[in-house]
């Protein structure tokens, strides 16, 4: 049994918080603007509340931190009052909050100063999944000591992965976030062209499930392409330049803003002027990298 103290018990902190106590560790919170009801939750279940950092950091082996931003972190920690200040250093510190990864790096930077070890532990998935205990726990740090927090993590998460160092847990969040993030408007966009269309929604939801477009490019082409390093072309980018006007045009004639279109079409368009043009679609991640001098 470890004794954990867990900072933010929001709306993924609670659930996480509940799934620490039910695997039997001994669990101390704080939240200054705490919820009534999550507070009563976490008491029943064994949790004790905290009224400062101070008593909660007192005989801890973990503190936790599953706040909104960057700031809240760095005042729970750097603050007059924060994890930094107490004087204690025989505790391992894992924040799963969402944040810049340049603010994972420097604060871990902070903590190894004080010779106390720090992981950025951020979480993917729902909060479902922070209720069911599947989160998906992306992990950088000092690898060596990645299985002293292994355990712990797994008391709230179905699959937790070591990304590397210092940053990469927080830098591997963000890069799914931008995907899943930006495709969600690419979604949002195509089911507003099905639903102007006239053609059944399920119908079309049925077929694009089938093809990259919904099935997603790297389970479908990316593997067998440029991921192969092959890029002779399949369906060329002058080809699927083709095709993103004609959806454009087709979204103006409906009166849709096709936005995630258009900045795509300057990319094709860019690609279209160069060698680019007759080679396989997915070659535009080789593009993109020439585009940003990434060798
Ligand atoms: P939330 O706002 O519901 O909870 C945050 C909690 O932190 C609140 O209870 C708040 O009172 C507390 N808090 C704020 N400042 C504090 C401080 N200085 N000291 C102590 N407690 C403080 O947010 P959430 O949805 O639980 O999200 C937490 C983090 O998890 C965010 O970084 C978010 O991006 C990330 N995340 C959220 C989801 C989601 O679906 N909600 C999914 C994955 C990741």
């Amino acid at each position: 049994m470890s004794k954990v103290g867990f900072i933010g018990v929001g709306t993924m902190g609670c659930p996480m918080a509940v799934n620490i106590l039910s695997k039997g560790h001994n669990l101390n919170f704080y939240d200054p603007f705490i919820n009534e009801n999550n507070k009563n939750k976490l008491e029943k279940l064994g949790g004790s509340y905290s009224s400062t950092i101070t008593n909660l950091l007192e005989d801890r082996d973990f503190v936790i931190t599953m706040l909104p931003n960057g700031n809240n972190v760095k005042d729970v920690c750097l603050g007059d009052d924060g994890l930094l200040k107490q004087g204690k250093k025989d505790f391992i510190y894992i924040d799963m909050s969402t944040i810049l990864p340049a603010d994972s790096i420097s604060i871990n930077k902070s903590f190894e100063s004080h010779n106390i070890l720090m992981f950025d532990a951020p979480v993917a998935r729902l909060v479902n999944n922070a209720i069911d205990g599947t989160l998906l726990i992306l992990v950088g740090g000092n690898e060596d000591k990645f299985n002293d927090i292994k355990p712990l993590l797994e008391t709230m998460g179905s699959d937790v992965v070591y990304c590397g160092k210092s940053g990469s847990g927080s830098k591997m969040k963000i890069i799914n976030n931008y995907m899943s993030i930006v495709s969600n408007i690419v979604t949002a966009e195509t089911l507003s062209l099905v639903e102007k269309s006239g053609i059944d929604l399920k119908l079309a939801i049925n077929l694009l499930t089938t093809t990259a477009a919904g099935k997603g490019h790297l389970n479908v082409s990316y593997p067998i392409k440029v991921l192969n390093n092959d890029v002779s072309p399949g369906f060329k980018n002058t080809l699927a330049l083709k095709d993103l006007r004609l959806a454009l045009e087709q979204g103006s004639l409906d009166g849709i803003n096709l936005n995630t279109g258009k900045s795509a079409l300057n990319l094709y368009e860019e690609a279209d002027k160069t060698k680019y043009k007759d080679l396989d679609w997915t070659s535009m991640f080789n593009f993109v990298k020439e585009v940003n001098n990434i060798t």
